[in-house]
């Protein structure tokens, strides 16, 4: 399995050594070049989503990411890569890859709760620690959109087709099921 770990600013290693961890073959993608292979999965990290927006504008990559998730390459979005997927931002900022359904809340739980670990259930994992930094959550999502995780009467897992996203950083922890669960995506 081939999956290309999005390298431009945030968790990215992390996300590498899970994968790897799991057996699959990882590689960074920088630039447009590095993103001309062929992968069986992409993954969008956390950290800053305007700035890797910003980045995925300046090195030609949102518009050729964006067809190809179009056309159903798998992606797992965390956190700031959540918001890339949204077809929405609150506050009316400029939306990024904008294919998923969703319209997200960015530092959704105000300065007291900026970072905390919560226990919970993801679809069919349960008891998942879920660390959230500054996280965002899942204002509302369409029709097509499967909701996986609710903390707090909010949502912060959800799953359309091929998009896999979650507003907690699975890759800071040493509990890989839920880069497995997208493997099986796969
Ligand atoms: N607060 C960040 C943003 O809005 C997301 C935080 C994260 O990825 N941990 O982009």
């Amino acid at each position: 399995m081939k999956i290309g770990v999005f390298a431009l600013q945030g968790a990215f290693i992390e996300h590498e050594r899970a994968f790897r961890e799991l057996g699959a073959e990882v590689t960074e993608i920088r630039c447009r070049d590095d993103f001309s292979g062929r992968f069986d999965g992409i993954v969008l990290p956390g950290g800053e989503s305007t700035v890797q927006g910003k980045l995925l504008r300046e090195e030609g990559l949102l518009s050729p990411v964006r067809e190809s998730v179009r056309e159903g390459l798998p992606v797992f979005g965390t956190c700031a890569g959540l918001i890339l997927l949204a077809k929405e931002i609150e506050g009316g900022e400029e939306a990024h890859l904008a294919t998923m359904d969703i319209c997200v809340k960015r530092n959704a739980y105000g300065r007291q709760l900026g970072s905390f670990v919560q226990k919970t259930v993801v679809g069919s994992v349960s008891n998942f620690p879920a660390v959230f930094i500054r996280a965002p959550y899942i204002e509302r999502a369409g029709e097509g959109v499967e909701i996986l995780s609710v903390v707090d009467g909010k949502i912060v897992a959800a799953r359309q087709k091929n998009m896999l996203a979650l507003a907690f950083h699975p890759e800071l922890t040493n509990d890989l099921r839920l880069h497995e669960a997208f493997l099986r995506m796969i």
